[in-house]
């Protein structure tokens, strides 16, 4: 029932759509003992002379392992920045629909709305860097498709409260996403356990930063089986090439040398937070749930452009709303922050 809900939310043009019907989508088994002369491939081996599997299937089964979903409840993209660009097709029609993000935060939500030409209702953090639920149920209208809320959020570090959250899914309208490109950093769980709770709930996450594959470009989707059969109908049919599914599977078949860096990298985040309490010139360290750490310092501008003259390159979000003065800084290596830390004692 709560799906029929769900298809009332997408787009008139995306509920009837045929999908392209791909060489390997008409005969899957590409491992089978056959003759493929099915896509005009060239049949001389150079290792990806053939398409890449269109639904990524081995990815898929050991992420859903992973993670204890069902492979039909995962959906891969280039990136999350594909896979939030195929949820503005879905589901915002041009010039009519509106989605709802939070700012400080993510600055693709903005250029994606643009792009895809789909007003943004923005609705400022509060001083806590937490949602102001009131205000953005009250805000929201008939046309309100997505509601983005990045937890732990970029820039600000922090993750939003659960209560929070919960409130923001059960009353919104439309589709809540809730990306998690930081959850391996966080201390506080995924909603990814809830999906079969909240039929318009979406939890993004990505290999890029925990899993240390950003150069791969694999982001990842869960949702309802609803929902994910409807992205897999209009994303393009070979989205992930073939080296990024074999170089994610090995990541994936080494869970536990993942973890070993997010360790290390909480641990050095805690030097690193300490280290920086000792400059007069930084004024606020917000706390952190990621791989890095908003910092308010006396002049941002100032304290970027020393930075960059003795080679270090840190963030400057001075022009992001509630962030003036603030300097993001990402937790390096045990080394990297060393020399930062020697370097901000030089300025
Ligand atoms: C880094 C980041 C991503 C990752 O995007 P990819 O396209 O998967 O590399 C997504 N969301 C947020 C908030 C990020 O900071």
């Amino acid at each position: 029932m709560k799906e029929i809900v769900v298809n009332n939310l997408l787009r008139e043009n995306i509920k009837h759509i045929k999908p392209y019907s791909s060489a390997r989508d008409e005969y899957k088994d590409a491992s089978a003992d056959m003759v493929f002369i099915d896509a005009n491939e060239n049949p001389f081996q150079t290792n990806v002379n053939r398409y890449p599997d269109p639904q990524q299937t081995k990815v898929k089964e050991r992420l859903a392992e992973i993670k204890g979903v069902s492979t039909s409840q995962i959906l891969l993209g280039n990136g999350s920045d594909e896979v939030l660009d195929l949820l503005f097709r879905a589901f915002c029609e041009p010039r009519q629909d509106n989605v709802i993000t939070l700012p400080p935060t993510y600055g693709m939500y903005k250029v994606l709305a643009d792009l895809n030409a789909v007003d943004i209702i923005s609705v400022e953090l509060d001083d806590d860097f937490e949602p102001k639920v009131d205000k953005i149920l009250h805000v929201q209208n008939d046309n309100s498709k997505l509601l983005f809320l990045c937890s732990p959020n970029n820039p600000t570090a922090n993750s939003f409260s659960a209560n929070k959250v919960e409130e923001l899914i059960n009353g919104f309208k439309g589709i809540v996403v809730i990306d998690e490109a930081y959850i391996d950093f966080s201390a506080k769980a995924s909603w990814l356990s809830r999906i079969n709770e909240f039929p318009n709930l979406i939890v993004t996450q990505t290999l890029s930063k925990a899993y240390g594959l950003a150069g791969i470009r694999l982001g990842i989707c869960y949702a309802s089986e609803f929902i994910i059969s409807v992205l897999n109908k209009i994303k393009p049919p070979y989205n992930v090439n073939q080296l990024t599914q074999e170089k994610a599977l090995d990541r994936l078949n080494e869970i536990g040398a993942v973890e070993e860096q997010i360790a290390s990298i909480l641990k050095e985040r805690s030097v690193l937070i300490s280290e920086l309490n000792n400059f007069s010139f930084i004024k606020t360290i917000y706390p952190s749930d990621s791989n890095f750490v908003l910092a308010k310092v006396d002049d941002a501008d100032f304290r970027y452009k020393q930075l960059i003259d003795k080679g270090v390159v840190v963030r400057n979000r001075t022009k992001q709303p509630l962030c003036e003065n603030c300097l993001r800084f990402t937790v390096g290596t045990s080394n990297e922050n060393k020399l930062l830390i020697k370097i901000l004692n030089q300025l």
